[in-house]
């Protein structure tokens, strides 16, 4: 029997590349682009930023007289979890459901998000919900975001929720009421509405950021966000056609998932395009393509869930006797086990298992970097736009256009890795080392703060039994939850998105599980006529034990990453929060909680 040391050389001689030349190559690209300030580099939109933030697509005239009535449900936020947490407690047979919301529509971040070439790129029939509810079938394999949003739409006039909706409004406080057991939400436009049971779903990447560049409030030029982008100003739509940039210079600033699907349009419409790169994203193949008519006419009932469920066990490394979607993302669905664990792979010993995914990983990388010398004509910036990391470091993107618009005349790659991003900005230009490149307008691609929920970014206070305060009470020793939807001592609050549950990267499927939950919880408390719902000590200590004896150590992976919003911009956190092994296991768990009398953990009538 080998030792452990041979086998593993003997694996590594038999590869055509040199993992330890990689290692070194990735460990040197990291440094380059480690910053101090790390996440503190960013800004948010507000302040002197503030008019980065105003809703292009609203009525900035519109008032209405503040609301001081009482709805059975108030629901935080109007994107894909407030609509299926709406739509399943209507199934569930709750009438009177107030949706707040920021934007002037339903939609969150397709509301928000109109840039040009916006689609998704997780596939439709797996990530727009609802659609046998809706007889409806996307018209593409990746939708694009003005689909996606007109769904949204649907599914909110389906469900009767555009009736008690208050737009272009933000919950600026929930306060419990001990003697009326209900909560008190207060909004911006002096809403004190009151409803027996709230619902925060308030969205993972919905603030915006912009970078601290020196000088940024100086620029004369035109300047916008992609969330918020200004076709008064570039002209076109979401299809492309800007004309407004015909005779403009042009400056991205960014290359995450965003800038993959604006630039080529860009490059097909400016006079001149700058594109400055801090760091390279992957870019696989996209394979976008119509759906085929026969194909939709064959669904059967029930096809949605099953594709949706297949997906995530495919890409969670759940045994599935089929591939249902068949794309990049079930491809490498190895290789996200880096960013959401599953412990799928726990029998295999984890020597031998992290060094089959590291090859895994430099193969993949092998294959895209490849695919950027295949494309990209001159040698100078195909060597820039090398992602040189682990597939999982940085969100994968996907395009058959964005490398090949390197080739165009007008459009220019600027590296800013060795000045740690773009250092200054002046009146007329944007400075990367002892270059100014004048333009006319600067369109940040900068992304979004990340994962932080209203309350958990300290945006919406919350003051629960006895004035408690939700952050506070969270913020020695971190949230404590059961099943990540509710706390002890804020009744009949539920909170959908990542918070010691189970995370996928088709989130809205992850979102209808936890909506379904909530729903259902909630129709068992009006059945049983309990008016509080509310985790038992015991059950609450117990979940957060869990959480913690489970959690995967993804610190070594993540520290060795090269900076970006996955790693906390190179700091990775020490403890991850969410569940170890994984969405569908995380799925049964609450099936079989709801089913074998877990409810009485929260319906129990104490008057703690
Ligand atoms: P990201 O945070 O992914 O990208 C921000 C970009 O700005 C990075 O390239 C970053 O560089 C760059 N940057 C930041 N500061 C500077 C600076 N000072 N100088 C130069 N460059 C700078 O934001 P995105 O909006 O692209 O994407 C956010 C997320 O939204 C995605 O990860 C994805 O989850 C989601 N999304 C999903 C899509 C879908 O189809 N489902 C489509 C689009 C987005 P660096 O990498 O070096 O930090």
């Amino acid at each position: 029997m080998p030792e452990p040391q041979d086998a593993r050389k003997d694996l590594e001689a038999e590869l055509d590349f040199d993992p330890e030349a990689l290692r070194a190559k990735y460990r040197a690209e990291r440094e380059r682009r480690i910053r101090p300030d790390g996440s503190r580099q960013y800004q948010q939109l507000a302040g002197e930023f503030g008019a980065y933030d105003e809703d292009p697509h609203a009525d900035r005239e519109f008032t209405r007289e503040p609301l001081h009535d009482r709805v059975e449900a108030v629901i935080v936020g109007g994107g894909f979890g407030g609509l299926l947490a709406g739509a399943r407690l209507r199934q569930a047979g709750v009438r009177e459901i107030r949706v707040v919301e920021k934007g002037g529509d339903f939609g969150g971040t397709w509301y928000w998000n109109r840039y040009p070439g916006i689609h998704c790129d997780i596939e439709s029939y797996i990530y727009l919900p609802l659609l046998e509810e809706l007889g409806y079938v996307p018209r593409w394999k990746y939708a694009p975001g003005e689909e996606i949003r007109e769904h949204a739409r649907a599914v909110a006039r389906h469900f009767g929720l555009y009736d008690h909706a208050c737009f272009q409004t933000q919950v600026t406080e929930l306060r419990w009421d001990d003697a009326e057991s209900e909560w008190i939400v207060a909004t911006d436009r002096g809403d004190r509405m009151r409803a027996r049971y709230v619902i925060v779903s308030s969205g993972t990447l919905s603030e915006a950021k912009l970078p601290g560049i020196p000088g940024i409030e100086t620029f004369r030029g035109h300047t916008f966000h992609t969330s918020r982008w200004d076709y008064d100003y570039t002209g076109g739509d979401a299809n492309g056609g800007l004309t407004g940039l015909a005779d403009k210079r042009v400056a991205l600033i960014g290359t995450g998932a965003t800038a993959i699907q604006v630039v080529p349009h860009l490059g097909a419409d400016a006079k001149r395009v700058y594109v400055f790169q801090r760091t390279p994203s992957s870019v696989d193949v996209r394979g976008n393509r119509p759906t085929d008519p026969q194909w939709a006419k064959s669904l059967e009932p029930g096809w949605q869930r099953r594709r949706r469920e297949n997906f995530l066990k495919v890409v969670t490394g759940v045994r599935a006797d089929e591939d249902l979607v068949d794309d990049a993302w079930t491809s490498t669905a190895r290789l996200q086990e880096k960013l959401i664990p599953t412990n799928a792979y726990a029998d295999v010993p984890a020597e031998e298992r992290e060094l089959a995914y590291e090859i895994a990983d430099f193969q993949k990388m092998n294959e895209l970097r490849a695919r950027v010398e295949a494309t990209v004509e001159e040698a100078e910036t195909a060597e820039r736009l090398k992602p040189w990391y682990r597939y999982m470091c940085k969100r994968p993107t996907f395009s058959d256009s964005y490398l090949q618009t390197f080739n165009r005349p007008g459009v220019t790659l600027v590296d800013t890795a060795d000045t740690h991003g773009v250092q200054r900005i002046t009146e007329n230009a944007v400075v990367v080392g002892d270059r100014e490149y004048e333009v006319d307008c600067i369109i940040f691609a900068t992304g979004f703060e990340v994962g932080v929920s209203g309350v958990l970014s300290g945006r919406l206070p919350v003051y629960g039994r006895g004035g408690a305060d939700l952050l506070r009470t969270w913020m020695s020793g971190g949230p404590r939850t059961l099943h990540g939807f509710y706390s002890r001592g804020f009744p009949n609050l539920f909170h959908l998105g990542p918070l010691q549950n189970a995370s996928a990267v088709n989130y809205v499927h992850i979102l209808d599980e936890q909506a379904t939950h909530v729903a259902e919880v909630i129709a068992q408390a009006r059945k049983w006529q309990t008016r509080c719902v509310e985790p038992t000590a015991e059950s609450q200590d117990a979940w957060v034990a869990t959480i913690r004896r489970k959690a995967a150590d993804l610190y070594r992976f993540q520290a060795e990453c090269t900076p970006g919003y996955y790693n906390n911009e190179g700091r990775p956190r020490e403890r991850s929060e969410s569940y170890g092994d994984g969405p569908v296991a995380f799925h049964e768990l609450l099936r079989r909680w709801r089913s074998e009398g877990g409810l009485r953990e929260v319906l129990a009538e104490d008057e703690a």
